[in-house]
């Protein structure tokens, strides 16, 4: 039986092996010294997309697209000539497309050889893309880490069962400290919150380990050098089938800057009611002040008028100083209600400083002129503000430079100007009898003078309006002077 089976093996051995040849998924193709193709199976055919009538009348330099192997028959040879030879075969497919074989040459007599391929274009591709899908993830994660670091958001990654923490240089950076500072547990991280905060945040954390997907919360910490910054804190949770927490994924960023902008508004906010209390209760009491006022002042002058004579010396001295003293009286309830006033029917708007300082030197001709005064103005910018009440401020500071001269010593009063990103600063200078260091904030509280009546007339009024006006505006204003050596007035307009 075993001798019949080969003795019927031997006799079909050649059919066996055409059956082989002619049915093999691989590319089969015989070919002589000189790349003429001798035999070629189905699957050869398919490969290159000719028939094989067709690929029998061709030869290897007919499909072959490799330029340097221009003289494919050549180097066929040359390889072959080896024995058998493995690598790769660029080949032009009728419809022209551009693709690649695996080949296995092998030499089968003395100028014949067999060549076995397979067409490994899409697996070839398929590995490029997944080497470019690769390339562009590491970029992808390159940018995000870039831009996490530019933008400071830190990255945390929590594995609550092993309790370690993984922070990326943009945490250790928020945090001020550095990795070996930090013991990567959870309960390193509570003891950077600020211990007012420190309660809530575990109980916030915990309550989110149980049972929550996300959080979005914020606190305070405390840096090394005991500085205290507001973050922001965003996570995600990741848990298995049963609900149990497996990883938790977060950003932190600081937001000390927003929470102080914040907390300036507030100020902001329960400063302007402040003053608006102030303002009406100083509007009704100095409204209702005046009525009396004018009585007495007015009884004071018919007194004076009628009864004069009738007075002796000492009597007409005393009504003297009731009728000054309610003068002055009359003088601070205007500035008061002036006070009051301002910023009431604010107009704000594009004002060329240059022009409004004329407007101001006009109003006080014939002051200057008195005085001998010399006045300077500097280029001086434009800027968005109240017109009234930068018209006040100018006025004030320019009066006051002319007002506290120096005995004999004629005025001279500079205005300039100075612009950065920020502001305009502007600066009003006089060659004045100065002001004592100790004066300089005092100066600007209402009704506060340092200068004798008798020398220098004043409500002690007109630096605390200038005050209220540079704050309404967003500035600040400040002096820098010393006794005998005149006064620098600054202050400060934001720039747009
Ligand atoms: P007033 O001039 O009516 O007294 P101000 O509020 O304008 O009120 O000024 C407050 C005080 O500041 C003044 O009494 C004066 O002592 C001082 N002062 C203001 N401007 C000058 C200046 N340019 N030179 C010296 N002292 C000044």
């Amino acid at each position: 039986m075993i001798l019949n089976m080969d003795a019927e093996f031997f006799t079909n051995k050649e059919n066996i092996l055409q059956a082989i040849f002619d049915n093999s998924l691989n590319a089969m193709m015989v070919a002589d010294d000189n790349g003429n193709y001798l035999l070629v199976n189905q699957a050869a055919a398919n490969m290159f997309g000719y028939t094989i009538e067709e690929l029998l009348r061709m030869n290897v330099k007919d499909i072959h697209t490799q330029p340097e192997h221009a003289d494919s028959a050549q180097l066929y040879r040359q390889y072959l000539s080896r024995g058998k030879e493995i690598g790769e075969f660029a080949f032009i497919h009728r419809d022209q497309t551009p693709r690649v074989a695996m080949y296995h040459a092998i030499r089968i007599c003395s100028n014949i050889n067999l060549s076995i391929l397979e067409d490994v274009t899409e697996k070839k591709r398929a590995v490029e893309t997944l080497e470019e899908t690769q390339k562009a993830l590491e970029k992808t994660t390159e940018r995000l880490q870039l831009s996490t670091s530019a933008a400071s958001i830190g990255i945390w990654d929590y594995d609550p069962v092993k309790n370690q923490l993984i922070w990326d240089e943009t945490m250790f950076r928020l945090y001020g400290i550095s990795p070996q500072d930090f013991p990567a547990t959870i309960e390193a991280w509570f003891h950077r919150i600020h211990p007012e905060d420190n309660p809530f945040i575990q109980a916030q954390t915990f309550e989110w380990i149980k049972d929550k997907s996300e959080i979005d919360t914020e606190f305070r910490i405390t840096l090394p050098d005991e500085s205290i910054r507001y973050i922001r804190s965003k996570g995600i949770s990741y848990r298995d089938e049963s609900g149990k927490i497996s990883r938790m994924v977060g950003t932190n960023w600081d937001i000390t800057k927003e929470k102080e902008a914040e907390a300036q508004k507030i100020r902001a906010r329960q400063l302007e009611v402040k003053n608006r209390e102030l303002e009406q209760f100083a509007y009704v009491a100095s409204h209702d002040l005046r009525e009396p006022l004018r009585s007495i002042m007015s009884f004071a002058g018919l007194l004076k008028m009628r009864y004069a004579n009738q007075l002796d010396a000492e009597a007409g001295e005393y009504l003297e100083f009731i009728y000054q003293a309610g003068g002055r009286m009359e003088k601070l309830i205007r500035g008061l209600l002036e006070y009051a006033h301002i910023g009431i029917e604010k107009q704000r708007e594009m004002i060329d400083c240059n022009v409004w300082v004329d407007n101001v030197i006009h109003d006080l001709s014939s002051l200057i002129s008195q005085t001998n005064a010399t006045i300077e103005i500097q280029k001086l910018p434009v800027v968005q503000g109240y017109s009234a009440e930068l018209h006040t401020l100018f006025l004030n500071l320019i009066s006051n430079g002319l007002k506290y001269h120096k005995e004999g010593i004629a005025p001279h009063i500079v205005i300039s100007a100075k612009t950065d990103a920020k502001n305009h600063t502007f600066c009003i200078e006089d060659n004045g009898i100065g002001i004592d260091a100790q004066y300089h904030e005092k100066i600007f509280v209402i009704f506060q003078r340092i200068h004798l009546n008798n020398f220098y007339e004043g409500a002690g009024i007109g630096l605390a309006h200038c005050q209220k006006i540079v704050e309404l505006h967003g500035g600040k204003i400040w002096v820098e002077s010393e006794p005998g050596k005149g006064s620098r007035f600054y202050f400060t307009l934001e720039a747009d």
